[in-house]
């Protein structure tokens, strides 16, 4: 029996998803014994995030309850790597030195040959696919140049690095030979694709390529930044049907007096602009969109004018922050002068408004016809995903058992016929 197991514990956003695949599969190809249960493992790698305050205190308690495990000799080793490492990294050494080793973002040479291994840089493409095999992240480009008031992920991912598209494609033919049907695409700006490789956006050039790949489904655009948008990636949406008719595009809020504190580099006529000609390039198109409340100075009228701008709107999906005071941040000197009471309130105020849009916007679809991606079975249903929901973040679509044999990572063809505010339910159609 192996006494040396390793576990990987990944926190925070898909990109650290996709660096955890990364170095299980280096552990994988060095032989080097790992298992997902962490209480069943001699060392721990605790994949950190360190975005905001929740996140930084989900990765420190992580830390503190790896660090208590070994002080019962439970464990032998805690290896902790990732965002919040990079970012805090001298202060974590004198907080909890009874860590072994503190490794920074995409730090994998150091872990695998910490664990014993090599790094095996040819094959660095490959990937432990965590994720149900059928879907996968594909992870664009690294680090972000927008200099957002609020953010502090340049300062623990630095500037933006494209990654080439050749590394690309065999990445995705990777995980295609893997099973993999669905492509999430995923960065911290999607949009800005290549302008550092090519001298221009070519997110959507890699989109053709991506769809050239056999076995490749769908394609889902994800984190894509409002300004600057490239039209000739609402084109390839339109054109291309493996590219999914679905867009999550963060605008992070509308008043002009907020997005110019926030150093959007867009302005409300802007924002609406780019929303209009999605739209009207591509009629059926999912929006997803994430919005900040509570940023330093928010009024009630400029709260309120996110709240009319989310009725008019009427996205498909919205996920709703509090502003959380990030140090080394440009918006650290504004203080963080909205009450969290207010905070959590507004945020609530634009979820209820939400769940009766997405009501309203699921009843549509009573009557239609839906490719579903089925995930999972649960009770009387199979659980699927339609064109309209990314993985972990949006609705299901809920087909009844009946005496059907679906199988999980496979796409069937499905009749809505109800639907609640953030799923729909149906019936196969055989
Ligand atoms: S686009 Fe803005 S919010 Fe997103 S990662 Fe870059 S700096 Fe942060």
């Amino acid at each position: 029996m192996n006494k040396n197991k390793v576990s990987v514990v990944t926190l925070g956003c898909s990109k650290n998803t996709v660096d955890s695949e990364r170095l299980m599969r280096q552990l994988q190809l060095n032989s080097i014994a790992m298992t997902d249960n962490p209480e069943d493992a001699q060392t721990l790698v605790i994949n950190t995030c360190g975005f905001i305050e929740a996140a930084k205190e989900e990765s420190i308690n992580t830390i503190l309850n790896a660090v208590a495990l070994k002080n019962e000799r439970k464990l032998n080793k805690v290896i902790v790597a990732g965002c919040l490492s990079e970012r805090y990294k001298d202060d974590l050494i004198k907080e909890i030195p009874e860590v072994d080793f503190y490794f920074g973002t995409e730090e994998y040479e150091g872990i695998v040959k910490e664990l014993g291994g090599e790094l095996k840089y040819n094959l660095l493409g490959e990937r432990f696919i965590s994720t149900p095999s059928h879907t996968a992240y594909l992870k664009i480009s690294e680090g972000c140049d927008h200099p957002c008031s609020f953010c502090a992920i340049p300062i623990m991912r630095g500037k933006h690095k494209s990654k080439p598209i050749e590394e690309l494609v065999n990445e995705a033919e990777y995980l295609a030979a893997n099973n993999t049907k669905e492509l999430v695409i995923i960065a911290q700006d999607t949009t800005d694709y290549g302008k550092d490789l090519y001298g221009k956006k070519s997110l959507a050039l890699l989109l053709r390529e991506l769809s050239n790949i056999d076995n490749i489904e769908w394609i889902r655009i994800m984190y894509a930044y409002p300004s600057r948008f490239p039209t000739d990636v609402i084109e390839e949406i339109a054109s291309n049907q493996k590219i999914c008719n679905y867009i999550d595009i963060p605008l992070q809020h509308i008043s002009d007096k907020v997005l110019r504190s926030m150093r959007r580099g867009i302005s409300s006529n802007q924002t609406r602009k780019v929303l209009q000609n999605i739209r009207e390039t591509v009629p059926d198109i999912a929006l997803r969109t994430t919005l900040l409340v509570g940023y330093p100075n928010e009024s009630e009228k400029e709260f309120k004018e996110l709240y009319e701008f989310v009725k008019e709107t009427q996205f498909d999906k919205v996920g709703t922050f509090t502003f959380s005071v990030e140090d080394n941040t440009a918006s650290y000197i504004l203080g963080d002068t909205v009450p969290q009471k207010i905070k959590e309130e507004r945020k609530d105020i634009l979820m209820e408004i939400q769940k009766e849009i997405s009501s309203n916007k699921n009843s549509e679809f009573v009557g239609k016809k839906l490719k579903v991606l089925v995930e999972a079975v649960e009770g009387d249903f199979y659980i699927g995903r339609s064109y309209r929901d990314a993985p972990e973040v949006d609705g299901e679509v809920l087909i009844l058992k009946k005496n059907a044999k679906l199988k999980t990572g496979e796409f069937y063809n499905v009749l809505v016929n109800d639907f609640n505010e953030y799923d729909l339910f149906g019936e196969l159609i055989i």
